[in-house]
C-alpha cells in the first residue's frame, strides 16, 4: 500500500513536470522571465591560465570525443532558435583556440531567427582573424583584459601575450565589430589601482570597459577569495575623481553604463555578487560537453545526450531545453557553501 502512494506521488509529480513543460509558454522559465540568449562555450581549452578562472594546481580538459561537433551545436541552436533564442555568445575556454571557428560563425550567422551573434574573447589569436570573422557574420566583441601592464598581465594570466590581445583589441576596432568591450575582473591588490588607466582609455577610444566582480566559483574559490572587491567601492573612487554620467551600450547583459562627459568610450559595472541580477537573468548556458546549464552559480545542467552518448534527436532536444528553463532558480547565493559550483568559468562559459 505505502510503495503503491509512494510510485502514485512520483507518477504523479513527473506527469505534473511534463504538464509544466507542455504548458510552458515559449521561452518563459517559472518566474515569467523570458529566456531567449544562449551562450555556447564551444572549447574547454585555453592559452591562457587565468588565477581567477583556473584552479591553481593546473586544468584536466575533456577529452576531445565528448566535446560537441559544430554540426551537433547548430542542431541545438535551431531549437533554442523555435524556442525563442534571439541572440548567442560564443565562448569557452578560449573560442579562438578552436579550429574552424570562422566556417562556424557563417553557418550560425545563416541560421533564420538569429538577430545576434557576439563572441568574449582573451583577443590574443584575434589580430589575425577579426576581419574573417566580422564577414562570417560576427558582430561585437567582449575581449578579457584585466592589467595594461605586461608583468601584471603575464602574472594574472600565466602568459606574457599582453602585446598580442592589444593587437587583437586594435584589429577588432579596425575591422568594425561594435561595439567592442572590455571585461576586467577587479581585484583587491592585484589590479585595483589600474582602474584610473583603464578609465582612461575610454576617453580616447570607442571602447567600452566593464569592471566585473570576481565571482567565487569551482576550485578558484579558496585561493582568490581575498582579492574579492565590491564594485561600490570601485564606483565611489572613480567618482571621486571625474565626473561620471548615466549612459548606454548596446547587448542584452546587465552592465550599468556611465561615461566621462565628451569621452569616446563608457564604463560599465556589473555585479553578480554585491547586486544580483538574476530577476532580468534571460540566459541559458550550454556548455562544450553537452549540457544545458540554467544558471551560472548552481550545479543544476540537463545533459543533451541519449543513453549511449550521442547527442538526442531535434524533439527530444526540445523537451530537454524547455526542462532546463523549468528548472533556472529564481536567483543565486555565490556564497551559499553547498552550491560552490563544480566547474571552474572555463568549464562552464562566461
Ligand atoms: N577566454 C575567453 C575570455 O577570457 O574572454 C572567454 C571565456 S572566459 C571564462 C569569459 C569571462 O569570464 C572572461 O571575461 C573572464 O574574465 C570571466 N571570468 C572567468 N572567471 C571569473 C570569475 N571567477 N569571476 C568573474 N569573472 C570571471
Ligand atoms: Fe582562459 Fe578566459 Fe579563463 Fe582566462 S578567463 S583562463 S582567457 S577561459
Amino acid at each position: 500500500m505505502k510503495y503503491r502512494k509512494a510510485n502514485e506521488n512520483k507518477t504523479g509529480r513527473a506527469a505534473k513536470l511534463k504538464g509544466e513543460v507542455k504548458k510552458l509558454a515559449v521561452s518563459r522559465d517559472k518566474f515569467g522571465r523570458k529566456i531567449e540568449y544562449l551562450r555556447i562555450s564551444i572549447t574547454d581549452r585555453c592559452n591562457l591560465r587565468c588565477r581567477y578562472c583556473m584552479p591553481p594546481e593546473g586544468v584536466e580538459y575533456k577529452p576531445h570525443e565528448s566535446i560537441l561537433r559544430y554540426e551537433e551545436i547548430i542542431r541545438i541552436v535551431r531549437v533554442g532558435i523555435e524556442l525563442g533564442i534571439k541572440r548567442v555568445r560564443i565562448t569557452g575556454g578560449e573560442p579562438l583556440v578552436r579550429q574552424g571557428i570562422v566556417g562556424f560563425i557563417k553557418e550560425l550567422a545563416g541560421l533564420e531567427g538569429l538577430e545576434d551573434i557576439s563572441m568574449t574573447t582573451n583577443a590574443t589569436l584575434l589580430a589575425g582573424k577579426a576581419a574573417g570573422l566580422k564577414r562570417a557574420g560576427l558582430r561585437r566583441v567582449n575581449i578579457s583584459l584585466d592589467s595594461l601592464r605586461r608583468d601584471r598581465y603575464r602574472e594574472i594570466t600565466g602568459r606574457d601575450s599582453l602585446d598580442q590581445a592589444l593587437a587583437g583589441i586594435k584589429s577588432a576596432l579596425r575591422v568594425g565589430l561594435s561595439p567592442v568591450k572590455l571585461n576586467v575582473v577587479v581585484m583587491r591588490g592585484i589590479n585595483d589601482d589600474e582602474i584610473p588607466d583603464l578609465v582612461d582609455l575610454t576617453l580616447d577610444y570607442p571602447l567600452h570597459v566593464r569592471f566585473i566582480e570576481y565571482m567565487p566559483l569551482g576550485r578558484t574559490v579558496q585561493s582568490q577569495l581575498n582579492s574579492y572587491i565590491s564594485l561600490e567601492e570601485i564606483k565611489r573612487r572613480i567618482g571621486g575623481r571625474m565626473e561620471l554620467i548615466p549612459s548606454k551600450v548596446k547587448g542584452s547583459g546587465p552592465a550599468e553604463y556611465f561615461k566621462v562627459p565628451a569621452a569616446r568610450g563608457t564604463i560599465g559595472f556589473i555585479t553578480p555578487v554585491s547586486h544580483s541580477f538574476c530577476t532580468r537573468c534571460n540566459r541559458l548556458r550550454l556548455t562544450a560537453d553537452g549540457r544545458l546549464r540554467p544558471c551560472l552559480a548552481d550545479n543544476i545542467e540537463v545533459d543533451l545526450h541519449d543513453g549511449e552518448g550521442r547527442v538526442e534527436d531535434s524533439e527530444d532536444i526540445r523537451r530537454k531545453f524547455k526542462e532546463a528553463i523549468l528548472l533556472k532558480p529564481g536567483s543565486h547565493n555565490f556564497f551559499q557553501e553547498d552550491i560552490f559550483s563544480e566547474r571552474n568559468m572555463f568549464q562552464i562559459g562566461g
